[in-house]
């Protein structure tokens, strides 16, 4: 499943096609309870496209917007207007304007929603901060990590919380664990504040250097520097333990090792991250 980096990319592309035109087509397919909305949404221009946790907000002038969880199997695509891409997915909805045409394909949870229904609604109303949210900073992640109520829970399954932190997924539970050299059975609780607010920054860095590098977890002079010391530039790929079972930690050279967690896999380095 795409994460929060992945959501944010796609409303950017979305935005691009989409905000400052009028949309002159806006048609749900096999949603009957919307139909009545398509009248209402025509002629007007799309302000912004954001991206919550992961679901997306396409918001319209007048207060309009359309709400989108894409699940599983839910994707977009954006084509010239009026061109429609070859797939045998299920188009769910149809947005086109003058230049381009965005189309919601498959299994996915659409809504209709004016602005004032939005601070409600029950997905959107318990996210945690986002750290690719426009008005989230650093300072607000670390006091998400200080607030006692996330303290007894073990960071396998409170990281992938979206109520906690929205959205961190699989690869970058991996990630954050690792650069901490924290195991995922330790807790919140367990740490000093020192612990914590740098598990915090590492959050927030991880999760916006994967958006400005479109899923690269890795950072560009720690490669750099780690392929030269291996005399092989391929030594860590885009991840410094997710997926990488078969290969060394970048820190200790010791063996990377796949472990299930909370029911999905996490990938770390069993000395360095310890298990408590
Ligand atoms: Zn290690």
């Amino acid at each position: 499943m795409p994460e929060g980096p992945e959501i944010h990319r796609s409303a950017d592309a979305i935005a691009d096609a989409l905000v400052g035109h009028p949309a002159d087509t806006v048609e749900f397919h096999d949603l009957d309870e919307f139909k009545e909305h398509e009248a209402t949404l025509q002629g007007r221009s799309v302000r912004r496209v954001e991206a919550h946790g992961k679901a997306l907000l396409t918001r319209f002038e007048g207060g309009w917007n359309i709400y989108s969880h894409n699940q599983l199997y839910g994707k977009w695509m954006i084509r010239q207007a009026g061109d429609l891409p070859d797939t045998n997915r299920q188009l769910r909805l149809e947005i086109t304007n003058d230049y381009h045409s965005a189309y919601l394909y498959s299994a996915t949870q659409i809504e209709v929603l004016q602005d004032d229904e939005l601070d409600d609604h029950s997905y959107l109303k318990k996210l945690g901060p986002d750290p690719l949210g426009r008005e989230t900073d650093e300072a607000d992640i670390v006091e998400r990590f200080e607030a006692t109520d996330f303290h007894r829970r073990q960071l396998a399954t409170l990281l992938l919380d979206q109520g906690f932190v929205a959205g961190i997924g699989n690869y970058l539970r991996s990630e954050i664990l690792w650069s901490e050299a924290t195991h995922p059975r330790e807790k919140l609780g367990g740490m000093d504040s020192d612990e914590r607010r740098e598990l915090a920054e590492a959050t927030h860095r991880l999760i916006r250097r994967a958006y400005e590098k479109k899923g690269t977890t890795v950072d560009d002079e720690e490669l750099l520097a780690y392929a030269d010391q291996k005399g092989d530039e391929t030594a860590c790929g885009r991840h410094y333990a997710y997926e990488r079972d078969d290969g060394e930690c970048p820190r200790c050279d010791d063996e990377i090792v796949c472990e299930e967690h909370g029911g999905r896999n996490v990938f770390l380095c069993p000395s360095c991250q310890p298990s408590p």
